[in-house]
């Protein structure tokens, strides 16, 4: 008998959403992450947008992440105090086609993609301006109804308190490591200055999951990104997400969150001044007026994981059968780790299939 069903390292999105789904099945869980706590900085604010890209394609199985993710959220924001901060904003999200190219693609985007009649419509240009003046002039705009803001360091904290109070999970924001032990086919899992087991180890540590030397295998690829917090010198009078090539979130009366880079080669994770300044030609493409009356507040920089097909890998070790990876999210963490936590779950508990794109079977001879 261990002291544990499982032992998570990393308390982002990943870590989070499956502790969540197998505490809630009743299992016990161990949470492990040095460098983050309940009270953490981190990202001022993410986007939940499920038309991807300059293409506007519809993302990876977006209903039922939607339908995962929501829920939660309501819980979340139940759960957290009543005169807290808020912790999403669910106002939409408008893709103005601020060139001709990408109004050809979103428009296009409408008639290839099965998209549910609620969640998205076509704006014209003059509605636009009607809907909000400051945005970049244009040829339209998509307009996704379910699209909405997360404070994503808001949001991570209640869920890491969450999960400690409600779902009794054990938080541990220190350095841990595992053994593999061989006799059991159980782990080891050593902190600072305790020591537990646990049937299952699951690694959701981020870029840090292919630093973890059994994973080295996968073919994971970093994408560094940057993302500017802003504040205007007057309140803004809207609340919906601009998203065009970047995005522009609101946050507060006169904050704005406008992201991000996607740097392939990359040194250190300092923000830099480069990335800096083509973050300030996003915001000034998509809301120029606004670009003029803005200061920098604070930047941050952080590190996607991605794979081949750009969607997550969870599954089991090619050798060790209960342990366990949940990575991969690239840009879309927000959106898919409840669901991609539901099929992780399901399939450590009952051994319910992985969807092919997403198993780490694929990266198996
Ligand atoms: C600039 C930028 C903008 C982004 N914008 C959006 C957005 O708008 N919407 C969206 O959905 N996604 C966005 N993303 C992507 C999103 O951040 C990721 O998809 C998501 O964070 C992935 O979650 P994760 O838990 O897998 O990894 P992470 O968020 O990286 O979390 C990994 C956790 O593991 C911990 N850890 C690291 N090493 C160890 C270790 N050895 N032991 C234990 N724990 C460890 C880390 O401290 C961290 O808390 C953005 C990313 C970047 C870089």
């Amino acid at each position: 008998m261990t002291d544990f069903y499982a032992a998570v390292f990393g308390a982002g999105p990943s870590g989070l959403s499956i502790a969540n789904a197998l505490a809630k099945k009743g299992k016990s869980v161990l949470l492990i992450d040095p460098y983050v706590s309940e009270n953490a900085p981190g990202a001022p604010a993410g986007l939940v947008n499920p038309a991807t890209g300059r293409r506007a394609r519809l993302s990876w199985r977006s209903r039922e992440c939607f339908d995962a993710l929501n829920p939660l959220l309501d819980e979340l924001e139940k759960f957290a105090d009543n005169d807290a901060e808020p912790l999403i904003s669910r106002s939409g999200v408008i893709r103005p086609a601020i060139d001709e190219k990408l109004a050809d693609n979103f428009l296009e985007s409408l008639e290839k993609y099965d998209w549910p009649e609620e969640w998205i419509r076509w704006m014209g240009p003059d509605e636009v301006t009607e809907f909000n003046p400051e945005i970049a002039p244009n040829h339209g705009a998509l307009f996704l109804n379910n699209g909405f803001t997360v404070f994503a360091d808001r949001y991570l904290n209640t869920y890491r308190k969450y999960l400690r109070v409600k779902l009794g999970v054990e938080s541990r924001y220190e350095e841990g490591s595992y053994q593999y032990e061989n006799n059991s086919g159980t782990f080891s899992i050593s902190l600072q200055e305790e020591q537990f087991s646990a049937e299952h180890v699951i690694i959701a540590a981020g870029f840090n999951a292919p630093r973890f030397e059994d994973w080295e295998y996968l073919p994971l690829h970093l994408v560094k990104g940057q993302i500017v917090h802003f504040e205007a010198d007057r309140k803004l009078n809207w609340d919906h997400a601009v998203s065009s090539m970047g995005y522009a979130l609101r946050r507060g009366n006169r904050e704005l969150v406008v992201g991000s880079t996607y740097e392939h080669n990359f040194e250190g994770l300092d923000t830099t001044d480069d990335a800096y300044r083509r973050i300030s030609e996003k915001l000034e493409n998509m809301l120029p007026n606004i670009a003029k009356r803005v200061k920098k507040i604070w930047q941050v920089a952080g590190i996607r994981v991605t794979t081949p097909n750009k969607l997550p890998v969870i599954g089991r070790h090619r050798e060790i059968d209960n342990l366990c990876i949940y990575t991969a999210m690239g840009s879309k963490g927000l959106l898919f780790s409840e669901y991609t936590a539901s099929l992780l779950a399901g399939h450590i508990l009952d051994d319910t299939p992985i969807p092919e794109e997403l198993g780490t079977d694929r990266f198996h001879e």
